[in-house]
């Protein structure tokens, strides 16, 4: 069934008695155009984090046209469309809805000018560089066509409009406020997430880890400050905090196992005002990542012994220790993709688009929190797929002479978002419906 359903996919112009067995494709397509000005109207409006609210609006009212039971401000500007249809299962569809502090540099016509002044002050432009403008257009595209073919499944389709994703604050925010309490709480949990490494149209699954804990951690190193002439007077902090950062670096390379994953990143070394004054504090800004609790626990306990290692060898005192700032719960949990539900998903994406078009991918350091709605209870079985975005000829071109090609979040990141879209939304809603088969 599953190799003739591939053969009809591909023969589909030329046999369309076997097209007729599956119309999911063709569904698709015919939403196309709507669809694509959807996505032209978000690609133009983006959102900061937590500022989600014309975006949210716009899905709420787009659920609300095709019978969902829609519940807005869900954890901020978290929307949750609900659609009863029988005994079955419950399965979460999610779409994040935040753009980021970017000014958009594609010089395409429908390119984002919005620009904001952040609440620090910072005048910056927005925009989609992540691509959460195809997830929230082929979220509509998914509840389109699962409103539409209601006679084909049974069971409960929560969709949600994620807020402040690039905060890794939003799914714990929805979760905090009740989404699974309030509202039906799903077995089953999907996501996509548009890619910039690969070509437009393909589909990438990662079995297990895909995506990291992220772990933000502020230190703030204590010195004693004075004259740059005199430095036998003074404890210097820029030394120290120097000394630290060689230090951390042999976290990764001494302390975890080479088989395990690890980063520890110093990006960002603030001290000092001027040419021959000491500073008394120098302030380091770390991104830690991981997989497992484990090698998490390992690298923040690690970071704290060695700033506090390092500040006693350079003999500052007991009252001023490096203060190490690390809120265990505010991080992004790694994305664990529940590993047998993601091959056999992936085996009936396969069947579905063929094997050329549905590919292994290797797990990235990147950090996303849809693994939380995953993480919350370990019966949820929950996959986020990519969808590659890079327009086919600019792929080779790059892979050709070695060009690298710009990544998500990039000022020039330009999907091709029709590609991305429709097969996002053919994917997703494909799977869903395996996941409620009727009777
Ligand atoms: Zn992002
Ligand atoms: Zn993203």
């Amino acid at each position: 069934m599953r190799i003739l359903w591939a053969g009809a996919a591909a023969l589909a112009l030329s046999v369309p008695a076997a097209a007729q067995s599956d119309t999911l494709g063709a569904e698709v397509g015919k939403q196309m155009p709507s669809l694509m000005e959807i996505y032209k109207d978000f690609h133009a409006n983006p959102e900061l984090s937590f500022m989600e609210v014309r975006s949210a609006g716009i899905l709420a009212a787009e659920a609300r046209r095709l019978g969902f039971q829609v519940t807005e401000k869900v954890g901020g500007t978290g929307v949750v469309a609900v659609m009863k249809n029988g005994p079955g299962p419950v399965v979460l569809v999610r779409a994040d809805m935040d753009g980021l502090p970017v000014t958009e540099q594609t010089g395409l016509a429908g390119a984002s000018k919005v620009r904001v002044t952040t609440k620090e002050g910072v005048e910056t432009g927005v925009m989609h560089a992540c691509g959460h403008d195809t997830h929230m257009t082929s979220w509509i595209g998914v509840a389109r066509l699962m409103a539409a073919n209601k006679d084909k499944w049974s069971g409960t389709l929560v969709m949600i409009g994620q807020p402040a994703e690039e905060r890794g604050a939003g799914a714990r925010m929805m979760l905090e406020d009740g989404l699974y309490t309030r509202f039906p709480k799903p077995q089953y949990a999907l996501a996509f997430h548009d890619a910039a490494q690969f070509p437009a149209g393909m589909i990438g699954y990662t079995p297990g880890y895909a995506l990291a804990n992220v772990d933000s951690v502020d230190i703030m190193v204590k010195g004693l400050g004075g004259h740059g002439a005199y430095p036998q007077t003074t404890k210097d902090p820029i030394v120290l905090a120097s000394r630290i950062v060689g230090a951390l670096q042999t976290l990764v390379s001494r302390e975890i196992s080479p088989l395990d994953s690890a980063v520890v990143t110093v990006g960002s070394f603030h001290a000092g005002a001027k040419h021959n004054i000491i500073s008394d504090e120098a302030k380091l800004q770390l991104t830690v990542r991981s997989y497992t609790d484990e090698v998490r626990n390992h690298l923040l306990d690690g970071i704290a012994r060695i700033a506090k290692g390092e500040a006693i060898a350079a003999g500052i005192p007991e009252d001023k220790m490096p203060v190490v700032s690390v809120d265990r719960n505010e991080y992004t949990p790694a994305t664990f993709n529940t590993p047998e539900f993601t091959e056999d998903m992936a085996k009936y994406l396969k069947g579905r688009f063929g094997d050329q078009r549905v590919v292994q991918m290797p797990p990235v350091m990147g950090g996303e929190d849809f693994g939380r709605f995953g993480r919350e209870d370990k019966t949820i079985k929950s996959l986020i797929i990519w969808v590659g975005g890079v327009p086919q000829a600019e792929y080779d071109a790059a892979k050709k002479d070695g060009r690298t090609m710009p990544s998500l979040h990039s000022p020039f990141w330009a999907p091709e978002a029709d590609k991305v879209i429709a097969t996002a939304t053919e994917a997703l809603t494909a799977m869903t419906m395996k996941l409620m088969p009727k009777g």
